[in-house]
């Protein structure tokens, strides 16, 4: 089911329980401000999800809330990770859900890495 982008934050969410240990995931990458784990049901040859470790929504919530640190940290993480794991030539595609027309269904904000194949020219 998609969520609203502005819901109040819910602390049972999937990722949630990911970043307190109890849920495994694959992970790809980890340090103050954010983790990265393989998608569970992957899209792409490559569909990694960044999620920021503070409880923030979604991207609205989240650039209207973080701290700056928290984002500055958050963003170099989605590239640290893009580059670690090898994208950047021939490249990736980012992609952030936000509320119920972007059918965002896990609400904590994550960022889709995908790569690893020629993809579409996407559009709504
Ligand atoms: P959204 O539609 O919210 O942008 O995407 C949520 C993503 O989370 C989906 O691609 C879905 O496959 C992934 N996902 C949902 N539950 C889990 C889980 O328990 N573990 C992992 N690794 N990914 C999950």
């Amino acid at each position: 089911m998609p969520v609203p982008a502005l819901a109040p934050y819910d602390d049972a969410n999937i990722f949630a329980r990911i970043l307190r240990g109890e849920i495994p995931c694959r992970k790809v990458f980890e340090d103050d401000h954010a983790l990265a784990f393989h998608d569970i049901n992957p899209q792409a040859p490559v569909h990694v999800l960044v999620i920021p470790k503070g409880a923030y929504v979604s991207w609205a919530d989240f650039s209207a809330n973080a701290g700056d640190a928290e984002i500055a940290g958050f963003v170099r993480a989605v590239g640290q990770v893009a580059r670690e794991l090898g994208l950047e030539e021939p490249g990736y595609r980012l992609l952030a859900n936000a509320g119920i027309h972007a059918h965002q269904e896990v609400p904590h904000l994550h960022v889709h890495i995908f790569g690893g194949t020629q993809m579409g020219a996407m559009l709504p």
